[in-house]
């Protein structure tokens, strides 16, 4: 059912604001839609917050192949289900859900007949990239990429969970690393200061990476037993010093970064990738073989590991700290997340927030 709606543009009708990207490199527009409408399997959500991930930059730079323009941003999506398309089943209008990176599949593939629906061959779709996200009032999505928000989270705290939350949680919790391990976070920012969190709350014996010393204190304080400075000192040595890692989670964006620190790992130490970067990545081949090391990214989850994500936060206190900015400074909520200098993740909300 349509509810009337304000919109900044005056009156009363089914219109909603959504942020959109125009053309590859364009700038961001705010306009004026129609309230969509979902279609058979899908909901309608009414977007109450929606993080801004440094992977909405394949949107707005154009770097993913095949996107539609113009197109609404945003993966990170907190919100109420609104309305239901024709077939939905066990979902209500008024639910609270999020919804992420993965944002649908086919059902039918040999992956998504295992249950792997990450790993969707036919339509892995991604809110923001294949269909609208959540940089608006409203948007539509599939009710298989519905994920449950409980009730002690916000839909600020929501939001950054559905995919830095999940890449990082479901990443460290598949790493192979046990309780009082020695596990690196390289990279403290958006993905770093989450997965630095997860990987205290999860037992391991937890060591923050990062270029200068100001977020010492900070990695401390949000659960790391040990802090290096990578520019004041061979990190790989110090690793070693500590017994060698288990686990080097890398959540940055520079291949030579990670080289750097790959000598850190221990026997049977496994380096697991997060950050997107395009550079190849060199490895000495006799370093992996003297100690059977591995390298494996890990690319998010499903609906049920980001409601998992979801749970463990309320259980541990694991919160995303974010800068929160109104939908219509996207623009201005965009280039502060690009420019590296957010602490630590940016989230926009609409007028349904609160
Ligand atoms: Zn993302
Ligand atoms: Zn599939």
């Amino acid at each position: 059912m349509l509810r009337p709606y304000t919109s900044v543009f005056g009156g009363t009708m089914a219109k909603m604001r959504a942020m959109q990207v125009p053309q590859p490199q364009g700038p961001f527009e705010l306009v004026e839609r129609d309230i969509p409408e979902p279609g058979a399997g899908w909901v309608r959500i009414k977007v109450q917050a929606c993080g801004i991930c440094h992977s909405d930059s394949f949107t707005k730079e154009g770097t993913w192949p095949g996107i539609d323009y113009p197109r609404v941003p945003g993966h990170e999506v907190a919100g109420l289900i609104d309305a239901l398309g024709e077939g939905v089943a066990g979902w209500e209008t008024g639910q609270r859900v999020g919804v992420g990176w993965h944002g649908g599949h086919c059902g039918y593939c040999d992956s998504c007949r295992r249950g792997d629906f990450i790993t969707c061959q036919n339509a892995p779709l991604v809110p923001g990239i294949s269909y609208d996200g959540g940089y608006a009032d409203y948007m539509v999505a599939p009710a298989g990429a519905l994920a449950l928000i409980p009730p002690e989270l916000t839909p600020v705290e929501a939001g950054p969970l559905m995919c830095a939350g999940i890449t990082t949680f479901n990443a460290l919790r598949h790493s192979g690393a046990q309780p009082g391990d020695l596990v690196a976070i390289l990279g403290i920012g958006g993905l770093g200061h989450l997965a630095v969190q997860f990987a205290a709350k999860m037992g391991f014996a937890t060591v923050a990476i990062a270029r200068g010393q100001d977020k010492g204190p900070l990695a401390q304080q949000l659960g790391a037993r040990h802090y290096l400075d990578s520019t004041a000192q061979d990190v790989a040595a110090a690793l070693q010093k500590l017994g060698g890692a288990k686990v080097i989670f890398s959540t940055v964006t520079k291949s030579q970064a990670m080289a750097a620190v790959l000598d850190g790992l221990g026997i049977d130490g496994k380096l697991v990738v997060i950050g997107a970067a395009f550079e190849p990545l060199e490895v000495p081949p006799t370093l992996l073989i003297m100690r059977r090391l591995a390298i494996t990214g890990w690319p998010s989850g499903r609906s049920i590991d980001s409601q998992d994500t979801m749970a463990f936060s309320v259980l541990t206190g694991v919160r995303s700290m974010s800068e929160v900015y109104p939908l219509e400074r996207a623009p201005e909520a965009y280039e502060r997340m690009m420019s590296g200098q957010a602490r630590f993740r940016v989230v926009l909300t609409t007028e349904q927030t609160r």
